[in-house]
């Protein structure tokens, strides 16, 4: 069983390489962007708190993301988890730790897609454009004023948990500008290392 982060900016691809993971390996993909988004449609009480932070770009508050995970690692662990989207502040990663340790349970990697801002705009945008022309719903926060708050928010505080993972000895970087099964090649080879 292996599990791992997946860190990069708002459209480096870690949901799509999840994906990949979930169908070659068996791993559970634990995305709290997807719990937020269910939590929202489902229009629960917290669902209706976060709509607002989410759209507008911002993060959601530690104590409600480490609740939604926390309750996952209970749950079937199946070939490994990937952390798609959480850890996203020290406090998060601090908390997920604990959580590991308690169940006895220990992370393997923290796999770092390396993007440029340019390409991100460009796919977001066009994920958007894409979404819109197929009549499929477009995401909130997948617009340009969103996403320079989203990008903020990545540098300021999620970008610190490189650094975090590297000291821990669990960071590894992966081109993520590459094909995607290029990317997931990279990944692959992590993996197995
Ligand atoms: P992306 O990686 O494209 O930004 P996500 O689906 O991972 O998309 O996240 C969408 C939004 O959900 C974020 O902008 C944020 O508002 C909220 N969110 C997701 N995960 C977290 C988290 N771990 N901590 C705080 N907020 C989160």
């Amino acid at each position: 069983m292996t599990h791992i982060i997946l860190l990069g900016p708002p459209g480096a691809g870690k949901g799509t390489q999840a994906a990949l993971l979930v169908e070659d390996r068996n791993m559970i993909q634990l995305s709290t962007g997807d719990m937020l988004r269910e939590a929202k449609d489902s229009g629960t009480e917290m669902g209706k708190v976060v709509a607002d932070v989410m759209a507008r770009g911002d993060l959601v508050t530690d104590e409600i993301v480490i609740g939604l995970i926390r309750e996952k690692l209970l749950g079937d662990k199946a070939g490994g988890f990937i952390f798609d989207g959480f850890p996203r502040t020290l406090a998060q990663a601090d908390a997920l730790a604990e959580l590991m340790e308690e169940q006895g349970e220990v992370l393997d990697h923290a796999i770092e897609l390396q993007m440029d801002d340019d390409v991100l705009v460009d796919r977001i945008v066009g994920r958007a454009a894409d979404a819109a022309a197929a009549g499929k719903p477009v995401r909130a926060d997948d617009n340009a004023e969103s996403l320079k708050i989203r990008l903020m928010a990545y540098y300021k505080q999620t970008s610190p948990l490189l650094g975090y993972y590297h000291a821990k000895g669990l960071l590894r970087g992966v081109d993520g500008l590459g094909t995607m099964d290029g990317v997931k090649a990279d990944i692959a080879g992590v993996l197995k290392a």
